[in-house]
């Protein structure tokens, strides 16, 4: 794939941007990409039959916390890493994870 990101920031509403070196611009929350993160424990995590209805999950205290990214980092010249203000930043986010998720941002007009 020779689609590069050529520019990472956090938009002022909290989500994270990432442009293209094809011109497209793409929006992430922090959830969304937390949710999808790749690493074998979350894996395993969505793969395991969710909980019967009525169960509460426990939620701690850091999860209870607005999810923020505190650190991002090149991974080779494919992908990065995440650190979440959740502690977690075992997830390589390979740059087609990155295509696939979050929401074409339209250019201003
Ligand atoms: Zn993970």
């Amino acid at each position: 794939m020779g689609v590069q990101p050529t520019e990472l920031k956090l938009s002022e509403d909290g989500r994270l941007k990432i442009a293209w070196s094809d011109g497209q611009v793409r929006l992430f929350t922090i959830r969304q990409l937390r949710d999808h993160c790749p690493c074998a424990t979350c894996r395993e995590k969505r793969d395991a039959p969710s909980p019967p209805p009525g169960q509460l999950n426990v939620i701690s205290m850091a999860e209870a916390q607005p999810l923020r990214i505190t650190g991002m980092k090149p991974v080779g010249n494919y992908a990065y890493g995440i650190d979440f203000s959740d502690g977690h930043n075992t997830g390589i986010y390979t740059l087609e994870l990155l295509r696939e998720l979050g929401e074409e941002a339209l250019p201003p007009t």
